[in-house]
């Protein structure tokens, strides 16, 4: 046995000494001029998951978006050869990363005409924003809010802005503004994309609409994005951000869904989250009160509390003139709400910080070593129907969240009808659904626990859900075999697998994601 495993690892050392002298001969010519690593390359080799370490033989760093079609042209000679865009890394499951193959570090791209972000308008008058793939969200909302005379923003956004457009519009980009606007993939108008063979395509609904709906959502199976156009909004000045307890997860969620279906919006945000009814201070009381460190008076529950409690989190936009009536219709739209009395709590933010919320705690995160350590996360789609069978099962009576996540267990709905059904995305059948994410953060083994058994749990519940007949759907999808990804895109499936075929028939691209493989 140990003969034959030694001859699969040198069977194993040759192909990818073959694959690296390949990828080396087709990248010799273009790295006269272009930043390219053979050795260096550990940081492709590495993303926020911190679950899968597949080093390239190549990381490319490049200048512009030439650069990009030239290094796919050279490697369109290179037999079996994959390529990796990789955003700003955080994926949970490699899926910015090429074994043996080649990364391409969109981050890099610095020249004006390729990465700037410039504000224009539509003859309709609408704004929007032509950005850089490799730029992030925070980038662009720094850019547009500088907008002269008038401050802008894209209008709806994921919750942490710290990860690039070209990366998040791969999966979809959600968040609490998903419910009113739609995913970030429904707010693009326009894309360019560099295909497998180098050619740049600029793609709209309109204009090479089929590139276009694919690579949106589309797990970077198709092209490299190196261009967005994000639709804008003006930017209010201040939020009015709140949080508000509840006891009974069907008041929550009946809550919650009111809330996104009400026309026009209430509120501009919605989402929701779990804490464990306790004063744990990762996973419990202390994780509700704003401004943080405010005051948890626990002795307003109810009796019938019982080991979860959820917390509504909404936010109202606003300008300094709306400061007068804002109290005001602010406490009419909490009078409709069942909430604990009393555990209410509320701050106002500039609109920025509000964004940039999530980052704000990325310091002390990072020096209690819990943000370099291993992320097993796992986010679901649930349908309406089955959320609160999902809430009895997993959260109320499973051991296995009994504790808590070490982060945020986010529970909120959105709205189907706010998804173009053309992109590559895939959402549940039923027009309202929940995202729910358990966003684990521990310390790494043997601090902490093992992150396979993470893996294992996040497992379970799915196989637990799908065992009660809950129709989950992965967000941020990541399988190793080609029967759960058909399973996974359903009814979508077949076109998904045709429009590969046609765009990317060697399956190059995005081989993180193990959805294809090249045909024997
Ligand atoms: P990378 O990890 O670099 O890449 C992701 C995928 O996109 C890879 O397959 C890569 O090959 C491909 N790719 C990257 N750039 C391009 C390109 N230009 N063209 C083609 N393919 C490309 N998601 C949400 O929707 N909402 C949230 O609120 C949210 N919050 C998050 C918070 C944190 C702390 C983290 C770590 C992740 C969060 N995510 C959220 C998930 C996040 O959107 C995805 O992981 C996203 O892919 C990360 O972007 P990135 O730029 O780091 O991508």
């Amino acid at each position: 046995v140990a003969g034959a495993a030694n001859c699969v690892k040198q069977q194993a050392a040759g192909e990818q000494a073959e694959a690296r002298t390949a990828i080396q001969t087709a990248l010799r010519a273009e790295s006269r001029t272009l930043n390219i690593s053979f050795d260096n390359v550990a940081m492709a080799a590495s993303d926020f998951g911190g679950l899968y370490h597949h080093r390239p033989s190549a990381m490319v760093s490049p200048a512009t978006v030439e650069d990009i079609a030239r290094v796919m042209r050279a490697l369109s000679r290179v037999p079996n050869v994959t390529v990796a865009a990789r955003g700003n890394g955080h994926s949970i499951n490699g899926q910015a990363q090429a074994l043996h193959g080649v990364v391409i570090d969109m981050r890099s791209v610095k020249d004006p005409s390729s990465a700037s972000i410039s504000v224009g308008k539509e003859a309709d008058g609408s704004f929007y924003a032509d950005v850089g793939a490799g730029r992030l969200w925070i980038e662009v909302l720094d850019a547009t809010l500088r907008h002269p005379g008038l401050p802008l923003a894209p209008r709806t956004w994921p919750d942490y802005l710290h990860l690039s457009v070209g990366g998040t519009l791969q999966n979809a980009g959600i968040g609490g503004q998903t419910f009113k606007h739609g995913p970030q993939i429904s707010n693009v108008s326009k894309l360019d994309v560099i295909t497998v063979n180098g050619e740049l395509k600029s793609c709209s609904p309109t204009s090479n609409g089929e590139l276009f709906y694919a690579s949106l959502g589309g797990l970077g199976q198709f092209g490299i994005i190196t261009k967005a156009r994000i639709l804008l909004e003006p930017a209010p000045q201040k939020v009015r951000w709140i949080r508000l307890v509840y006891v009974d997860f069907k008041e929550f969620t009946q809550d919650q869904e009111r809330l996104i279906c009400n026309r026009p919006a209430a509120f501009d945000y919605v989402e929701g989250f779990i804490v464990t009814n306790n004063n744990d201070a990762a996973a419990g009381w202390p994780q509700v009160p704003l401004p943080e460190g405010a005051f948890f008076n626990h002795r307003l529950l109810p009796a019938n509390a019982g080991p979860m409690l959820y917390c509504l989190e909404v936010a109202k936009y606003y300008n300094a003139c709306d400061t007068s009536t804002l109290g005001q219709q602010i406490s009419g739209l909490l009078r409709a709400l069942r909430f604990v009395e009393g555990l209410h709590f509320q701050v106002d933010v500039s609109y920025r910080d509000f964004l940039d919320r999530v980052h704000t705690g990325e310091p002390h995160l990072r020096n209690a070593g819990l943000w370099d350590a291993p992320h097993p996360w796992v986010c679901l789609f649930v349908p309406r129907s089955q959320i609160v069978a999902f809430d009895t099962l997993i959260f109320k009576h499973s051991k296995l969240v009994s504790k808590g996540v070490g982060g945020p267990m986010l529970v909120y709905p959105m709205l189907r009808s706010k998804w173009d059904h053309r992109t590559s995305a895939v959402i549940p059948e039923e027009e309202v659904f929940y995202l729910v994410a358990l966003l684990r953060f521990s310390l790494a083994s043997p601090r902490g626990p093992t992150a396979e058994r993470l893996v294992e749990e996040n497992e379970e519940i799915v196989r637990l859900a799908r065992a009660a007949n809950i129709h989950v759907k992965y967000y941020l999808p990541h399988f190793n075999r080609q029967a759960d990804w058909q399973d996974h895109f359903g009814c979508k499936w077949n076109h998904f697998r045709h429009l590969k075929s046609k765009w990317d028939p060697q399956a190059v691209l995005s081989p993180g994601l193990s959805i294809f493989s090249p045909p024997a």
